[in-house]
Formats: C-alpha cells, sequence, structure tokens
C-alpha cells in the first residue's frame, strides 16, 4: 500500500506520525511510505533520517493523496479535500466532534479515530490517549516548576532551610499519575483528588496522598464506579463535599495540576475564582483541561485561559491545550508506535487493506466509512 504522512498543519502542532523508527517496520512490511518534506523537523526528525530508513520525500498533496494517510490531527477543510475517496485515514480525529467527522464523511474516507478506541489489554499498546496523556502530566509539571519562583525539593543549606513545594493533582488518570510521579521525583508533598475511590491505592504507591471523600448514597457509589474505567458526572451532592476538601488543601498549595475531564463532556469546575484567591501569590496553577470547562470557556479552573499564561489574584494559570507537543520527538515516537500497532489491525502481512468489523478495536475506531459516519 501507498501509505501518506503529512505535515501537521494545525496551530501549535510539533507532531508527526510516523518516525524513521515506524517508517522502516512498515517499508519492510512491504509498504510504500511517502513523507511530506519536512513533516518531521519540529519533531527532531530530519529529511535525511525518513531516507535512510526506505521512505520517500513528497509534498503535501501527494501524502494526502495516498492509499494511508496516517496524521496526528484531523484534516483541515483544505486538507480533507486532497483526501482521495476510498483511501483510509487514520489519527487523532476527535470522535466527539460532529462537524468534523461529518467532513471526513463527505470526503468519502474510511477514518479511524484512535481516541475511540476500548481501554482494554489488547488496546493498550495502541493507546494514544495515555501515551498522550502520560507526556502531557509530565511537561505539566516541568512547566510548573518553571512558572514557580520557589523550589520543589525541602533543602537544607547553610543559608537555612527551604521548604517543600505542596502539590494538589486533581484527576488522577494517566496525565494526573504521572503528574504525581514526576512532581515526586523533583521533592515535591503531594495531595490528589479523584471521583474514582479505585485511584486511592495507585496515588499512594506514588507516595501522594489521596483526598478522601465520602461516598454517601447509592447513587454517588454507582457514579464513582464510572463507566469503562472513564469518570461519569457525580451527583451534586458528593461535588459539594469533595469541593470543601479540595478547597482546604488548594489554600494550602503552591502548586495546582489539573487533568479532571469526563469524556464528550465539559470538564468539571473544581478550581474556583475564590479557591484561586485563597492561594499565595506565587502559586501557579496548570490546567490541562483548559479550553474544555463549559461552553468551551476555562478548564477545571474557569479563570484558565486556552493556550495562555495568565496572572489572577497573584496566581500563575497556565492553559496550554497541547501540552504533548511540546515534548514533540517523544511524544512523536510513543504515538507512531500506537498507529503502527493499529495498523497491524487492518493491514495484514499477507497482503492489502482488511477492515475486519469482528475486532472491537477496528470497530470502536472507525467513525466514517463510504460517505457515511458510522453509527455509535
Ligand atoms: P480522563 O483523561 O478521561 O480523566 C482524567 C481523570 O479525571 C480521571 O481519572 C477521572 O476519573 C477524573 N475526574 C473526572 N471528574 C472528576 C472530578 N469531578 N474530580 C476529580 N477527578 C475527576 O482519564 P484517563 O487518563 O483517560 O483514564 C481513564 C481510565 O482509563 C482510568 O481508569 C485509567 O486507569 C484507565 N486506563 C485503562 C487502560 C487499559 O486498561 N488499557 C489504559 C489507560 C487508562
Amino acid at each position: 500500500m501507498l501509505i501518506g504522512v503529512p505535515a501537521e498543519t494545525m496551530a501549535g502542532e510539533t507532531r508527526v506520525a510516523v518516525t524513521p523508527e515506524t517508517a522502516k517496520k512498515l517499508v519492510g512490511q512491504g509498504h510504500s511510505v511517502a513523507v511530506q518534506k519536512g513533516a518531521g523537523l519540529s519533531a527532531s526528525v530530519t529529511d535525511a533520517a525518513y531516507e535512510a530508513a526506505g521512505a520517500t520525500l513528497t509534498d503535501a498533496a501527494d501524502a494526502l493523496g495516498a492509499e494511508v494517510v496516517l496524521k496526528v490531527r484531523p484534516p483541515s477543510d483544505a486538507e480533507a479535500m486532497s483526501l482521495q475517496p476510498g483511501s483510509v485515514l487514520v489519527g487523532m480525529l476527535n470522535p466527539f466532534d460532529a462537524a468534523g467527522l461529518q467532513r471526513l464523511a463527505a470526503a468519502g474516507v474510511t477514518a479511524f479515530a484512535l481516541e475511540a478506541a476500548p481501554r482494554t489489554t489488547r488496546a493498550q499498546s495502541m493507546d494514544v490517549l495515555s501515551s498522550q496523556a502520560n507526556i502531557a502530566g509530565y511537561k505539566a509539571v516541568m512547566i510548573a516548576a518553571d512558572q514557580y519562583q520557589r523550589f520543589f525539593p525541602m533543602l537544607m543549606t547553610a543559608a537555612g532551610t527551604v521548604k517543600a513545594a505542596r502539590v494538589v493533582v486533581l484527576g488522577v488518570g494517566v496525565a494526573g499519575l504521572q503528574a504525581i510521579a514526576t512532581a515526586k521525583r523533583l521533592g515535591a508533598v503531594i495531595e490528589a483528588s479523584d471521583v474514582r475511590p479505585s485511584v486511592k491505592e495507585q496515588v499512594e504507591s506514588l507516595g501522594g496522598k489521596f483526598i478522601e471523600v465520602s461516598y454517601d448514597t447509592d447513587e454517588e457509589k454507582e457514579a464513582a464506579v464510572g463507566v469503562g474505567g472513564y469518570a461519569r458526572p457525580m451527583p451534586a451532592s458528593w461535588l459539594a463535599r469533595q469541593q470543601i476538601e479540595v478547597a482546604k488543601r488548594v489554600a494550602q498549595a503552591d502548586i495546582v495540576i489539573s487533568t479532571a475531564l469526563i469524556p464528550g463532556r465539559a470538564a468539571p469546575t473544581l478550581v474556583t475564582e475564590d479557591m484561586v484567591k485563597s492561594m499565595k501569590p506565587g502559586s501557579v496553577i496548570v490546567d490541562i483541561a483548559a479550553g474544555r470547562g463549559p461552553g468551551g470557556v476555562g478548564g477545571n479552573c474557569p479563570l484558565s485561559e486556552a493556550d495562555r499564561t495568565v496572572v489572577k489574584h497573584g496566581v500563575t494559570i497556565v492553559g496550554e491545550t497541547n501540552l504533548a507537543a511540546r515534548v514533540a520527538a517523544d511524544a512523536s515516537s510513543l504515538y507512531a508506535r500506537n498507529v503502527l500497532d493499529f495498523l497491524k489491525l487492518i493491514l495484514p502481512k499477507d497482503g492489502g487493506l482488511k477492515i475486519d468489523l469482528e475486532d472491537d478495536i477496528v470497530a470502536a475506531c472507525r467513525v466514517a466509512h463510504d460517505g457515511q459516519l458510522t453509527p455509535k
């Protein structure tokens, strides 16, 4: 098959869907790989490295016009027009963006949104949400440490003792766990909150303290179990109790890393303006959910602004929406391996394209085919 790798065009996107490592494997499997010139540069991959891996260099139109097109982000309107009807598109295509999916259906492509893969053991090696959230959690702490005007670790020096930073992590999924691990390595004291009580053990195993909130009704207990590993919106009664506990910790925190998300819904508000006012001057909030709050405004903190760093009530609030793109080389390496593993399902060794809808991963990821959206 002819596999095309266009350069990403979305503002701020630095990643690339195929690396020399995965290009070499695809070529080894008998495919031709055509990479748009310069596609890897912002992820520190040169054109020469792709050529050495057996890929050819091409322009955007040829990369988009291939039989199988591999991307990081959904195609723009212009890019969608260059896709060939009947071709296959694989990427993080945002399965909750109805208008974007409609555009893919209209282009006549068979589109696979990798974010829609089930969170099962078999799908782990192609789990783009995990591979990229892991990076986002790490980078969020790195950015917080950079913005913070004090040390993270406790230091005893001849000039006196410096206290360890207090870090509060809200939302303990993949990003939150990596944020805890990273902050711990830097020597911070960590507390964390999640709606799912099952994460308590994980927080503690990383050296953090879980913020306990009781589950008082059957409705609260049921909602906390979530669905498919994901959180569900919690009843207002539980959220009110959580807010009291979180507010106490946030008032004492130096750093808040918020990562709380509910798939397909607005991010919950966890750090209110009053909580921000209660924080010490110079404290830092990194809101990974920025831009995903109610109506697309704010994130877990209503004061955060998408892709901006602002200072409100003396607190620095970082609202970067694409943290993984700030670690472009490793984010691309991991993403490209996820893509390669997914391709094994639709491009078996012994021939061309084979779309087996009995395969739960293939069926879950397919969002458009033959001019139609795939009903979910
Ligand atoms: P996510 O990005 O959808 O959400 C981040 C976290 O926010 C979640 O832990 C969620 O419970 C939490 N959250 C939502 N509302 C909240 C609130 N009001 N207050 C506090 N926290 C709140 O989650 P994710 O990182 O994609 O992980 C989702 C689940 O998938 C997790 O259970 C994770 O362990 C699981 N997972 C499974 C596999 C696998 O088995 N293959 C792989 C990766 C992740």
